[in-house]
């Protein structure tokens, strides 16, 4: 363990500690890593992990539509339009759970990192085809980037993908990615693979983008839109990709 932070104030995190304190193998590290990934939501499919560096509501660049750019960037959305932060005030328990995901990211280097997380997909029965990290929270520093690049190598090996979006576009760790795939979602400097952003549906597509299908799909009307991991396009990180707001 590098014990590079204080164990936050969350529920759970006795239980996490201890857990921890009795680890001594990639195996032991798997099975409390198994408890943080979870696999699919509404919007992604099955065969996609995921995990999040840290909560919404410790955002690197939270509230920054309201007061200003970060040190770390600029979000795209105010913080009432956050999803993750809705989720985390609605259900009462996704807020330490994310606070647990931040502490065992940092207690653990990214090999040890990395070999849990095969051992994980190796015990898995279902194919697994890629890990989403942060669904909540954003990127805090170039340590976050490069250990996460590292993890990406590690799974690429395997023949998994790595990929993730990022408002944090200051840090200057993305010039060195090699594996992962980062989706830019703010359009203030070039760093990642391809944009994401969101735009007025009604001004018609911009030019250079596709439409998020699964977002597209959902606004038509259709009850079984695509899901992120059949639909690769933030995975391949080859276009830019348009979220379509109303
Ligand atoms: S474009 Fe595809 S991969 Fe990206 S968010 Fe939409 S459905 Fe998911």
């Amino acid at each position: 363990m590098e014990g590079l932070t204080e164990a936050p104030d969350a529920d759970g995190i006795e239980k996490l500690v201890s857990r921890m304190k009795e680890a001594n193998s990639i195996e032991d590290w798997s099975f409390i890593l198994a408890d943080y990934i979870s696999w699919g939501n509404s919007k992604i499919a099955k065969h996609v992990g995921i995990f999040n560096l840290n909560s919404a509501n410790d955002c690197p660049n939270k509230k920054t539509q309201e007061n200003g750019e970060s040190e770390t960037g600029l979000c795209q959305v105010p913080w009432e339009m956050c999803y993750a932060g809705k989720a985390e005030k609605i259900y009462p328990n996704t807020l330490d759970y994310r606070r647990r995901q931040e502490f065992l990211w940092d207690c653990l280097d990214a090999d040890t990192f990395g070999k849990a997380l095969l051992k994980i997909i190796e015990r898995k029965r279902n194919d697994v085809t890629a890990i989403r990290l942060s669904e909540a929270g954003d990127f805090r520093h170039n340590g976050d980037i490069y250990k996460a690049d590292r993890v990406a190598e590690m799974l690429a090996e395997k023949g998994i993908d790595l990929y993730t979006y990022s408002a944090s576009y200051k840090l200057s760790g993305w010039q060195e990615v090699e594996y992962m795939t980062v989706m830019e979602s703010v359009t203030k400097a070039d760093y990642g693979d391809a944009n994401y952003t969101a735009f007025d549906k009604s001004d018609g597509k911009p030019e250079g983008f596709v439409w998020c299908p699964h977002d597209l799909q959902k606004q038509e009307g259709s009850d079984d839109p695509i899901k992120c991991g059949d639909c690769r396009l933030c995975i391949d990180g080859d276009v830019d990709v348009a979220i379509p707001l109303h």
